[in-house]
């Protein structure tokens, strides 16, 4: 993907000059750049850093910025492996690469110099790296799987990645050092503990402490003391960014301005990730107005307000405070809400709902009759649920065993509660794919409740995020659904086939919009190809309709 054209803005030749206030377009001489100006004012770097005692640094529109306008493209500061691995990744045989993290095979190539895994002989990493980790004893190739990944751990690569900035790039160390750490809330904590465990007596033990021993490379680092390296930890899981390769290996960065953009649980912004320059694209997900802070999230927004709180405050240390975490029924989505179960005396069918959203131990009410039950037992009957979704979506399941589950979480939970999201959104690719449940076997009843199920998860996502900026694929995944249905309809109704392949035509340019987001995942990539397909069919589709109509006509 490249972000930004090289040519001039004026004229389209190739272009030398940039423009040095957002350094986004080009131009061939100052002639057309003056030419240019007083229409690229209107897009020129359209924000500011600002500061707040509550929110501390954030980025604020200075102007109107349209939806998609690309609003600032960015050089990381450090962009290094995964940081938190999965046990699967934290014993697999394929690894990323030392040098460029393409996945590659433990002990088939080495580094010559400091033995740690490379994706081919000619790959170099940065030479200063090299050399503190060829300090360590690097287990043979032939020796046993365990040994390598108890030597190789590649997320303590990012750290020493943040550590040797001091030496190499002293401006992008400087900038590092002023983010926010939350080192006084992490000490004591079980962040703490693990990333001792993790990264910080790793570096020490096997690399760090060899340098004092060593004459030629004592002086490379003025400080990598035990204090410094957990600082650098709590910088990078208070800062980082996930990035997403198109290859599907994920990537942690941190990057000065972006970092600094406010997370809302509604989000305004996006990013794009460049896998060659290591770029970052921040881009307006909606048109945004004059003085709105651009704002990004952190988090899942698929979940609700007490464990997308809980998740914010174990790994970015705040509590969020954006409208919808306010709000007990999050824009009226109720992915939170729980049903009433009455009292003994009399069932109730209301809505228990937090009564203080933002409270842990907030206490939840009826909307209908006096009862009130408190956090401990919701979140009881919530992380027991948790486990049973999490279980049965684990284990590929049939659509009848999904129906089951949620047949009987819908006693206890709204309709779209985000467990019965999730198991909603698994059931409408079951129906009409799952072996024995294919489109044309379905029967109308089976048909209507698949388009219904479509419609309410769709309105959930609108409510949460209505320019899907976070749920672009679980959007696209439903707009597709929704198409599938239509056509099958069409294919049933033969009277009313032209109005429903019209209509579905429409949910898969909807689809195809909204999967532009998300081109350079690889979700998005495999669903637009999905996507291309079934466009190809349905214009079949259409023609053959056509055709036969005007035959019947005639
Ligand atoms: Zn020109
Ligand atoms: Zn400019
Ligand atoms: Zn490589
Ligand atoms: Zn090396
Ligand atoms: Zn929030
Ligand atoms: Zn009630």
């Amino acid at each position: 993907m490249t972000l930004l054209s090289m040519e001039c803005a004026v004229c389209g030749v190739s272009a030398p000059l940039t423009c040095t206030r957002c350094r986004l377009v080009r131009y061939c001489n100052g002639e057309h750049q003056k030419q240019h100006w007083p229409k690229h004012k209107r897009c020129c770097k359209p924000f500011r850093e600002e500061q707040d005692p509550a929110l501390g640094r954030y980025l604020a529109a200075t102007q109107d910025i349209q939806a998609k306008q690309i609003i600032f493209v960015e050089e990381p500061l450090v962009v290094g492996p995964k940081w938190f691995l999965t046990e699967g990744e934290k014993s697999a045989t394929i690894v990323p690469c030392v040098g460029c993290f393409t996945p590659c095979r433990l002990g088939k190539h080495q580094c010559r110099n400091c033995h740690w895994p490379v994706c081919s002989v000619g790959c170099a990493h940065e030479s200063l790296e090299c050399s503190i980790l060829s300090l360590g004893n690097a287990p043979g190739a032939k020796s046993d799987v365990r040994g390598q990944h108890d030597y190789f751990r590649h997320d303590a690569l990012l750290v020493l990645k943040c550590l040797l900035l001091q030496r190499s790039q002293p401006e992008r160390w400087k900038a590092l050092l002023e983010m926010q750490s939350h080192e006084e809330e992490r000490l004591g904590t079980e962040l703490q503990l693990e990333a001792e465990q993790r990264i910080v007596s790793y570096l020490q033990q096997r690399f760090l402490r060899r340098l004092k021993s060593n004459t030629n490379k004592q002086n490379v680092l003025s400080d990598y003391e035990p204090e410094l390296l957990h600082r650098l930890c709590g910088i990078i899981e208070t800062n980082y960014m996930v990035i997403e390769l198109a290859t599907g290996v994920e990537l942690s960065g941190l990057f000065r301005q972006a970092c600094m953009m406010e997370h809302a649980c509604q989000p305004n912004c996006y990013f794009q990730f460049d896998a060659t320059t290591h770029r970052i694209a921040v881009r307006a997900g909606c048109d945004i107005k004059k003085g709105d802070h651009l704002k990004i999230t952190y988090t899942n927004i698929l979940w609700g307000t007490q464990m997308r709180q809980h998740h914010l405050r174990m790994t970015k240390h705040f509590s969020c405070r954006c409208p919808r975490c306010e709000d007990p029924t999050e824009y009226g989505s109720y992915v939170s809400a729980m049903r009433c179960l009455g009292d003994v005396s009399k069932t109730c069918d209301g809505l228990q709902l937090p009564v203080e959203p933002l409270n842990e131990q907030t206490q939840w009410k009826c909307d209908t009759c006096p009862m009130l039950v408190d956090a401990a037992y919701v979140t009881e009957v919530q992380t027991h649920m948790t486990e049973e979704v999490e279980r049965l979506l684990a284990g590929s399941p049939t659509a009848s065993e999904v129906e089951l589950l949620l047949a009987r979480l819908s006693q206890l939970l709204h309709p779209n509660h985000f467990h019965m999201f999730n198991l909603k959104h698994t059931l409408i690719q079951l129906y009409g794919h799952e072996p024995g449940l294919e489109l044309v076997t379905l029967t109308d009843l089976q048909l209507g409740r698949k388009l219904r199920l479509c419609e309410e998860l769709r309105n959930v996502c609108h409510r949460l995020d209505p320019h899907s900026i976070k749920l672009a694929i679980y959007v696209s995944v439903i707009l597709i659904e929704i198409a599938h249905t239509l056509e099958e309809k069409a294919r049933r109704l033969p009277a009313e086939a032209k109005l429903q392949l019209e209509l579905a035509q429409s949910h898969l340019q909807q689809a195809e919009e909204v999967l532009e987001k998300v081109q350079d995942s690889v979700a998005g990539k495999k669903l637009n190809d999905r996507l291309q397909l079934d466009q190809f069919e349905l214009d079949k589709l259409m023609l053959a309709n056509n055709h036969s109509q005007t035959q019947t006509a005639v």
